[in-house]
């Protein structure tokens, strides 16, 4: 199914969830949890591409697993350090294999060093988003920030060219993971009001530990709350589960579409967050 139909299809909030490609290879473990979550009936299942060791070939045997799996699958893609004809062969092998979305990006610097084949035939995501549309059917998700993209100019330009991706053809925006819902649904009403009225799927990041916090805002600039850093500080077992109950609880009393979770390739905390909210 497509991002727009998925996102219109109910009232209630749609799940989904995003691992990435298991750095040793090993994709039994990362199944053995997706058979868990597949009890929440996700709608779609993000893989994360380039970042976290992921290469092409990988991408392909994690996808026909989740198809196999009768999962509905959305691969990453950037376009930081890829050939138009390389993103051409991908895309379209994917839809070959009856995959419907893709999440277009542009990744970033830092995984770019790392390839070898950096032409840079796309600078921005817009590019790639209009790129897609062109030579597949594929329904495009772009990302969003709710706390501002480290490199944007300003918060207005950020959204004018989120407006770009948008205009380019995305069918959804999935966002940066946040802890301040407030942040969020500013972040909401600026992209309304710039014109877009396509569906924002908050990101939702379990948080398992100060660490494993801090690493994650280090590569993203999002902020944690002092309450929130204080109760990992004090005893974190438990607070991660907590704060996300709380968390998606408020999102969806005000009306969020749906929920993306970073399971970060654990099934453990999204089922006890699930299992509180969705009852
Ligand atoms: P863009 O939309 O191109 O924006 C990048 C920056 O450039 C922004 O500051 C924007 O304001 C600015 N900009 C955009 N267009 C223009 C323009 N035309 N002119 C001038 N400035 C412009 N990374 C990975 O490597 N692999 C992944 O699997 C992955 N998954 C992600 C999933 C989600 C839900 C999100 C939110 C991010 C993910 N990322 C991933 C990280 C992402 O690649 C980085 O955040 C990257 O720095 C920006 O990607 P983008 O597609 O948002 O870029």
């Amino acid at each position: 199914m497509e991002l727009s139909e998925i996102y219109q299809q109910s009232n209630k909030p749609q799940v989904s969830f995003e691992i990435f490609p298991p750095k040793n290879g090993d994709i039994s473990k990362l199944f053995d949890e997706l058979r868990i979550l597949k009890r929440y009936n996700p709608a779609l299942i993000s893989i994360t591409y380039g970042a976290n060791g992921g290469t092409r070939d990988f991408s392909y045997e994690i996808l026909r697993m989740i198809i196999d799996l009768e999962l509905t699958p959305m691969p990453h893609f950037t376009c930081i350090c890829a050939t138009k004809e390389l993103i051409e062969h991908y895309i379209v092998q994917i839809e070959n294999m009856g995959v419907e979305n893709i999440l277009a990006l542009r990744g970033d610097e830092a995984n770019a060093k790392s390839e070898n084949f950096c032409s840079l035939d796309f600078k921005y995501a817009n590019e790639l988003v209009d790129f897609i549309n062109q030579k597949t059917t594929l329904s495009i998700g772009v990302g969003g920030y709710p706390e501002g993209h480290p490199e944007a100019e300003s918060t207005e330009k950020d959204i004018e060219n989120l407006k770009r991706k948008v205009d380019a053809g995305a069918s959804a925006i999935f966002t940066q993971m946040f802890f301040e819902n407030d942040k969020y649904y500013r972040y909401v009403e600026r992209v309304q009001k710039a014109g877009i009225n396509i569906p924002v799927i908050p990101g939702i990041m379990p948080v398992r530990s100060l660490a494993q916090a801090q690493k994650m805002v280090e590569m993203t600039s999002v902020k944690i709350p002092d309450e929130l850093r204080k109760c990992l500080e004090k005893n974190p077992k438990g607070v991660g589960v907590e704060f996300g109950i709380s968390q998606c609880q408020d999102l969806i009393n005000n009306g969020v579409k749906g929920l993306h979770f970073f399971t970060l390739n654990h099934s453990d905390m999204v089922s006890k967050i699930l299992d509180e909210i969705i009852k």
